[in-house]
Parts: C-alpha cells; sequence; structure tokens
C-alpha cells in the first residue's frame, strides 16, 4: 500500500461509528490516495472500568459503514497485537503527553491522555499515514496529538469540525446510551455553549463572566457538571486563562442519566460544524 508518492489518510476511531466520524473517512479519502481508518476501544485511555465495558461496539456494521464511505482498510485488534513486546498492560510503557493534557479532561480522567497519546503514537507507527484525521468535538484531544506529531515529525493533523444532530447535540458513540429523557436534557449541553457565545459576540470578554453565562443553562436544566469552562486557544492553560482572551472556547463535560458527555465551541469563529447551523434553535 505504502507506494512510493502516494498519500496515506488516518482516522482513527473507538467505532460505533457515526455520521462524525463517517464525515473524517470522507474527507480522508478525498483528501489522500488511500484511506486507513482504524477501529479499537482503547483500554489504556479509559480511567473507569464500568465505561469501558459498556462501551458499544458493532465492528461489523463499523466495517460496512468505513467501506461505503470509500475507505481502502479498516482495521482491528487486540492490545496484545498493538503492543507485542510488553508482557502485561500494566507494563506498558506510557507516553507523556505533554502541556496540553493539564486540566479539564487531563485533570478529571487520570491517565486518559497518556492513554491516548500511547496508543495514537503506536498506531502512527503501524500506518506510517501521511495525513490523520480528528474531530474538533475532543478538542484537548486534537492539542494532545498535534503536540505528538510535531515530536515525531509526522503526520499532518487535520482537525474537522464536529458533527451535530438536528438539535445541537454533539454525535457521539455515547448517545446511544441515552434514555429519551436523558437525551431531551443533553441538548442543553450545545444550548450552553451557544448562550456562552452570544455573550463573547454581545460584548462580554471576561472569562469568569463568560463560564458563568455557560453554567447558568446549565444549571437550570438540572445538567450535573463536571466542568464547564472557557480556555484560550492560543495558550493553553490548566486552569482559567488570563484576559486578553485571543481565541476563546467554552468547553464543558456532564453527566446526563449516567452518560458521560464532552462538547466545546469556539466563542470568536464565525462559522460551526458540518450539517448544523449555529444560531437554529436557540
Ligand atoms: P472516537 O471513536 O470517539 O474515539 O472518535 C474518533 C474520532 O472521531 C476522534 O477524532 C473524534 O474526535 C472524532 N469524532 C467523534 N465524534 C465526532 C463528532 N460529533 N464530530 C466530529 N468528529 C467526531
Amino acid at each position: 500500500m505504502r507506494s512510493e508518492g502516494s498519500s496515506i489518510g488516518f482516522v482513527p476511531t473507538m467505532g460505533a461509528l457515526h455520521d462524525g466520524h463517517l464525515a473524517l473517512v470522507r474527507r480522508a479519502v478525498r483528501e489522500n490516495d488511500v484511506t486507513c481508518v482504524s477501529v479499537f476501544v482503547n483500554p489504556l485511555q479509559f480511567d473507569d472500568p464500568r465505561d469501558f465495558e459498556r462501551y458499544p461496539r458493532d465492528l461489523a456494521r463499523d466495517a460496512r459503514l468505513v467501506e461505503s464511505a470509500g475507505a481502502a482498510l479498516v482495521f482491528t485488534g487486540t492490545i496484545a497485537d498493538f503492543f507485542p513486546e510488553a508482557q502485561q498492560r500494566e507494563t506498558i510503557p506510557r507516553r507523556d503527553p505533554g502541556p496540553a493534557a493539564l486540566g479539564l479532561e487531563g485533570a478529571l480522567r487520570p491517565g486518559h491522555f497518556a492513554g491516548v497519546a500511547t496508543i495514537v503514537e503506536r498506531l502512527f507507527g503501524i500506518v506510517r499515514p501521511s495525513r490523520a484525521y480528528f474531530g474538533e468535538k475532543d478538542f484537548q484531544q486534537t492539542l494532545v496529538v498535534r503536540d505528538l506529531a510535531r515530536s515525531l515529525g509526522y503526520p499532518e493533523i487535520v482537525v474537522c469540525p464536529t458533527s451535530r444532530e438536528e438539535d445541537g447535540l454533539a454525535r457521539s458513540s455515547r448517545n446511544v446510551l441515552l434514555s429519551k429523557d436523558a437525551r431531551a436534557r443533553a441538548r442543553a449541553l450545545h444550548d450552553g455553549l451557544i448562550a456562552a457565545r452570544q455573550a463573547w459576540r454581545a460584548g462580554e470578554r471576561d472569562p469568569g463572566r463568560l463560564a458563568a453565562r455557560l453554567r447558568e443553562r446549565l444549571i437550570r436544566r438540572g445538567i450535573e457538571l463536571e466542568y464547564a469552562e472557557i480556555r484560550d486557544e492560543a495558550r493553553w492553560t490548566s486552569g482559567p486563562p488570563e484576559p486578553p482572551l485571543e481565541r476563546p472556547r467554552a468547553l464543558v463535560a456532564a453527566r446526563i442519566g449516567g452518560v458521560r458527555l464532552i462538547d466545546n465551541l469556539s466563542l470568536s469563529d464565525p462559522v460551526e460544524g458540518v450539517g448544523w447551523k449555529a444560531e437554529q434553535g436557540t
């Protein structure tokens, strides 16, 4: 496959694919000679064993979807296949995910980004992609993999916009675990992000007050927040950034009906995600 001069696009996933994943695959197909997709529920990045156990899996369906999106190859494996040199999972050396892992997801999920960086480095080593595609939905992860790619010297990291349902909820493999009631309440995450963006557009520049606008909506709808905060993309900090904000982003994580969901939104970008207009339904 790796013939001289042809480009390889790579989309790493944990499967249970939805339109958000497939948008990444289709873009990789457009931009590369061959596209390869991995489907692997990586145990190294789960801090909660129950979350790992109940993570949805359907490899046959995923393979069909990947094929119909035009990718040349889909592969999976076990942790022992990917790290044959390790005797046990515990002895796999973890890669330091760097400063982008500080705060938010990194603080709440100990070891998560080390697990991500470790498997992504190994998958890059197997596939040797020219370009790798990641979703903005996992914003902090895009910073971690960018730092990883920079230190490896490859591949080019392409960040794709968040794909959303009609009501604004970010597509996620975990959405199938939501009860009807939890699904209805989950739209509040995006509503909160839009409220923060409206505040930014109305001239609010204080990170604390922007975060308060974000939280207000969520708390009013009884959402159990893990965090709802503002960061500056231009300089990642583990805690709230000092003003002035250059490229403000609101980020949120919550448990709704026992399902952990995350989302984020740039407050200053004029447009947002695929197939969804930001101001719709607010
Ligand atoms: P996952 O299977 O959740 O590990 O996701 C695999 C890739 O798809 C990651 O780069 C995610 O950021 C990306 N992704 C997941 N959900 C979405 C979405 N709603 N929109 C865009 N990209 C997404």
